[in-house]
């Protein structure tokens, strides 16, 4: 789907030497139509900077977004939006509190000039229903509204346009736990519905365990793995998801990986250490990790790219 880096520069000016945080780097990921890709990592990984490139909101220093094989054209926000549409993490201020929730589920359809106002305003109901809020919801305004319900007049804006790519960036985290497990539920139901691809970013392992048919772990801008649900959960190949893993689920007996207490120690993602990244943090790490970085590269060639696991270490 897309093979994307971004560069911010940051201080620069006549007197100093600017210096430049790669956020995202050559990240190349295939979103399988149809399908859940979970996006995990330590805060600051670049998970929501690639989220960014996608929407159109941030642009790439270099890259292209393909939908269905194909580059987007000039890829604007514009442009973007009738494939990517995103639910963000916070409803309480991705919506406009000064708009009734019938203007802002129905922008998208007035941006983009499908439909008459009339039949805008059909599919505004529609989609109301189906995330299940009441018709009276379409006159309120967001701030009458529970965590939960402006979480589902999000998803009723993401969705009207039937975006190619839904991408989810902590879409419960703000919600109470109660109502966290219905807003999941719903984008499940909405996924088999329309049968709709998910982008899927978040730290909290369970909540991707429980949606995602394929998992990529981003560390520094990068990937360093991706696979199957079932391969990263039961079988994860890098030290880092390991790592990761074993942080998250410190209940799970049969992992039989160490945990090397993540949480500190996280590099400055300014000056990434040399060779492969998590070489400073790695209980594997052996001289040449530091020198050479790791290509992502396929563990088995043969196996069809729907099951094929990505690793990117020297000795995974
Ligand atoms: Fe660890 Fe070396 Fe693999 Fe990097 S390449 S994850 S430092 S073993
Ligand atoms: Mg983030």
């Amino acid at each position: 789907l897309c093979s994307l880096s971004k560069t911010f520069t940051l201080g620069g000016g006549m007197l100093h030497k600017s210096r430049t945080l790669q956020a995202v780097k050559d990240v190349s990921l295939r979103v399988p139509q149809g399908q859940v890709m979970g996006l995990v990592g330590e805060s600051g990984c670049g998970k929501s900077t690639l989220a960014k490139m996608l929407l159109g909101l941030t642009s790439p220093s270099s890259g292209d977004v393909l939908i269905n094989g194909k580059a987007i054209a000039n890829a604007n926000q514009k442009a973007l939006a009738r494939h990517i549409q995103p639910i963000f993490q916070d409803p309480y201020s991705s919506l406009n509190p000064r708009q009734r929730i019938a203007q802002i589920v129905g922008l998208p359809l007035r941006i983009h000039a499908i439909g008459t106002p009339k039949e805008q305003a059909v599919k505004v109901d529609e989609m109301l229903e189906m995330v299940g809020l009441p018709k009276r919801a379409a006159q309120q305004y967001p701030g009458q509204m529970s965590g939960g319900q402006r979480q589902r007049v999000a998803i009723a804006r993401a969705l009207i346009m039937r975006p190619d790519l839904v991408i989810c960036d902590e879409p419960t985290s703000a919600l109470d736990v109660s109502v966290q497990a219905q807003i999941l539920n719903l984008l499940l139901d909405l996924k088999d519905e329309f049968g709709l691809t998910y982008l899927f970013i978040s730290h909290d392992l369970a909540v991707v365990e429980h949606l995602a048919d394929r998992l990529a772990v981003m560390y520094l801008g990068q990937i360093v793995e991706e696979g199957t649900r079932e391969q990263i959960f039961t079988a994860p190949r890098h030290p880092y998801t390991q790592a990761l893993l074993a942080s998250a689920l410190t209940p799970e007996p049969d992992l039989g990986v160490p945990d090397i207490g993540l949480g500190a120690g996280q590099p400055d993602p300014s000056r990434p250490p040399s060779g492969c990244a998590f070489h400073p943090r790695c209980p594997m790490a052996q001289p040449e990790c530091s020198q050479q970085a790791p290509a992502l590269s396929a563990l088995d060639q043969a196996t069809p790219k729907s099951n094929q696991v990505r690793v990117a270490c020297h000795f995974s």
